[in-house]
């Protein structure tokens, strides 16, 4: 496991109204509250070996995520990437093409949801240099990037679940993940 300077932080539970509120625009992205929240989601995130996590996750209401895509067995193609800060991002369009594919969460332990969510997307956001940059992304980014964002929206992974038969416990997709894998 990496080291980061970050504190663990708590992760609000399904149920918690705090991950059910619109979060507010980050007016100072260089103040020190927020350079430190960043690292504490950094942390937190890595700790749990996390592909991404969202502020209102950690009962601050703000417009932050940290994006941190990298491979694993599911995804052994996934970008390994830097865990990147975005700042009141904005979803500048998403591609009609659509994939369903398994999400998890740290605010919904235990269960896994199948969901559909745009191929492509294309975005801006501030960096936590204070840099505002235009991006796209692909697949597995784009999905955690998707996911990430409903959670700025007080919008969970359930909440995007077409059918309650997409819903399986963590356990049966591990199970279901080792027998697609053995198939490869
Ligand atoms: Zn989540």
């Amino acid at each position: 496991m990496k080291k980061t300077t970050g504190e663990l932080l708590q992760v609000a539970q399904l149920g918690h109204q705090i991950l059910r509120k619109k979060a507010k625009q980050v007016k100072e992205v260089k103040n020190p509250t927020v350079q430190k929240l960043i690292d504490n989601l950094i942390a937190t995130v890595m700790d749990v070996d996390g592909v991404g996590i969202a502020a209102p996750q950690v009962y601050q209401s703000l417009r932050i995520f940290i994006l941190a895509s990298h491979p694993n067995p599911r995804y052994p193609k996934a970008p390994k990437m830097k865990p990147t800060a975005v700042i009141n991002p904005k979803i500048i369009s998403l591609s009609k093409e659509k994939k369903k594919d398994w999400e998890g969460c740290l605010s919904i332990p235990g269960i896994r949801g199948l969901i559909p969510r745009a191929l492509n997307i294309k975005v801006e956001y501030t960096t936590r240099a204070g840099k505002r940059v235009g991006k796209t992304f692909a697949d597995f980014v784009a999905r955690i990037f998707q996911h990430e964002y409903d959670h700025l929206e007080g919008v969970m992974f359930v909440d995007r679940i077409e059918s309650s038969k997409d819903i399986i416990s963590e356990k049966e997709y591990q199970k279901l993940m080792k027998r697609q894998m053995s198939k490869k």
